[in-house]
């Protein structure tokens, strides 16, 4: 089976699509990658849910890719004694470490970190940036801030702090234990939510080793500002509009939803493009105009991949919010002015073989209009650098290690195969062909380029191409 689009599909798993019969449904109708919220999973379930995926994926033959996406820091108040508050504008509220429950002046900050960062002036968002109030006297063991926007506080409810950086680990213990749990489960990809820096990212690189390529949420003003720093060592960046919208202007997000597809197509690494595409599908089949035409302005732009979140996992439709996506991607990518509009940004290859390679190979297949570059890639890298040039034809992957197709479920235009390694340079030009043909991507008579490190399995080798024509699959041709 292969999909008629070149941008991918992540479906978030939940009460709603938790049972291999619906993660069936939803793979058939388009999802090329599963994502699994550690905040709402326990460690045994996403287990289940891995292993269901994995039976999809074997039934249909074709790699999907898991993402466990951890909850990361997420900061909360204490609880109250009588039940929630109601705060008002002008007023003083004070946040301290006195454990004791709160009460209509008081509630307990129960992370020492912030008193330590926090400066008179900065904000303090509570409840998803409903209430808004700023600190106007710090001691190390309160902050007394004055109302902006009041408002219910109840028990536990979520704080952010957009003008603070806090020294927070990027893992807290529960994150750490999710994550050894989800490398275990063989997931291939691990989103880190709430990051603030570089050294974020290099903190869950070290845990990983490289068992999972890391996705970094950028859900923070304090992330967008180090947006590069981040690039660099992150494989992956997922846009998070939702908390993004909180801890910023919400005016500010499409910018920045730009910005970094942007650096994420110059780096040649997947961005992913999440939260609110078809919010209104939770609770009914159709989305609203505006939201078919927020999946279609990514897709425009060149996202790897746009994600479903409560619509798959929690809404009433997500069997259908999936179709919509892949709907939606079809018809934009079947617009004269899709490729077009994709490479409006123009990458100026990198000054190695690989994107030497990836760069000439595109041209090649432009120039003979050929059916498909199909690239031998070990660890994805391959197929990762042929994906940046977004050639307008086909990209076919082949990879002997079954994570690196996985891996490449995000990435744009990839369709991977699994196949065992190739002897030689003949084996491997003859059954990129044989492959191209029985996945329906050439006819025979057509012509292919190949594109590969040789010797092969040697990351980062890219230095092989040869255009060959493609037989009628029959062995031998
Ligand atoms: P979440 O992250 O769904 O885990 O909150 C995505 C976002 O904030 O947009
Ligand atoms: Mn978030």
């Amino acid at each position: 089976m292969r999909r008629q689009r070149r941008t991918k599909v992540v479906a978030t798993l939940g009460p709603a699509s938790g049972d291999r019969v619906m993660i069936n449904r939803m793979f058939e109708a388009g999802a090329d990658v599963f994502r699994i919220n550690m905040s709402h999973t326990h460690p045994d379930r996403m287990r289940e849910l891995v292993g269901m995926i994995r039976s999809v994926e074997a039934e249909h033959n074709r790699p999907i890719g898991v993402l466990v996406d951890l909850q990361g820091p997420k900061l909360r108040v204490g609880t109250f004694k009588d039940g929630p508050v109601t705060i008002d504008q002008g007023q003083h509220f004070t946040l301290d470490t006195d454990p004791a429950p709160g009460d209509p002046t008081r509630v307990q900050l129960p992370h020492p970190e912030i008193f330590a960062a926090i400066k008179p002036g900065d904000s303090l968002l509570i409840d998803d940036g409903k209430l808004r109030l700023v600190a106007a006297e710090v001691t190390p063991d309160r902050i007394v801030a004055e109302v902006e926007i009041g408002g219910k506080i109840s028990n536990r409810k979520g704080v952010s702090l957009p003008d603070t950086v806090i020294p927070l680990a990027a893992l807290a213990t529960k994150d750490i234990a999710d994550l050894e749990a989800a490398l275990d489960a063989g997931v291939d990809w691990i989103a880190l939510s709430f990051i603030q820096r570089p050294e974020d990212v290099a903190e869950a690189k070290k845990l990983t080793r490289g068992r999972a390529a890391v996705m970094a949420k950028i859900e923070k003003p304090q992330a967008v500002a180090r947006l590069s720093d981040i690039l660099e060592l992150a494989d992956a960046l997922m846009v998070a509009r939702g908390d993004l919208g909180v801890e910023m202007p919400l005016e500010r997000v499409p910018g920045v939803q730009k910005e970094m597809t942007r650096a994420c197509r110059r780096a040649g690494k997947p961005v992913v493009v999440a939260t609110q595409m078809l919010e209104s599908m939770i609770a009914s089949p159709v989305p609203t105009r505006a939201e078919v035409s927020d999946v279609a302005t990514a897709i425009y732009d060149g996202a790897d991949a746009v994600m479903l979140s409560a619509e798959s996992a929690s809404g009433q439709y997500p069997v259908e919010a999936v179709a919509t996506m892949n709907r939606i991607a079809e018809e934009v990518e079947d617009d004269a002015a899709y490729l077009p509009s994709v490479h409006v940004l123009h990458t100026e290859p990198e000054a190695t073989g690989a994107d030497a390679i990836a760069a000439a190979a595109r041209q090649v297949a432009e120039t003979l209009d050929l059916s498909a570059i199909v690239c031998w890639t070990c660890s994805g890298s391959t197929g990762m650098r042929v994906s940046r040039e977004r050639p307008n034809c086909p990209i076919i992957a082949i990879s002997p290690i079954d994570a690196a197709g996985r891996k490449l479920s995000v990435v744009w235009g990839i369709h991977c195969v699994i196949d065992e390694d190739a002897h030689d340079q003949d084996d491997m030009v003859e059954r990129a062909c044989r492959i191209a043909f029985k996945e329906r991507f050439a006819k025979a008579g057509q012509r292919v380029i190949v594109v590969a490190g040789v010797p092969l399995g040697t990351p980062g080798a890219t230095n092989f191409m040869r255009i060959a024509y493609v037989g009628d699959g029959a062995a031998g041709d």
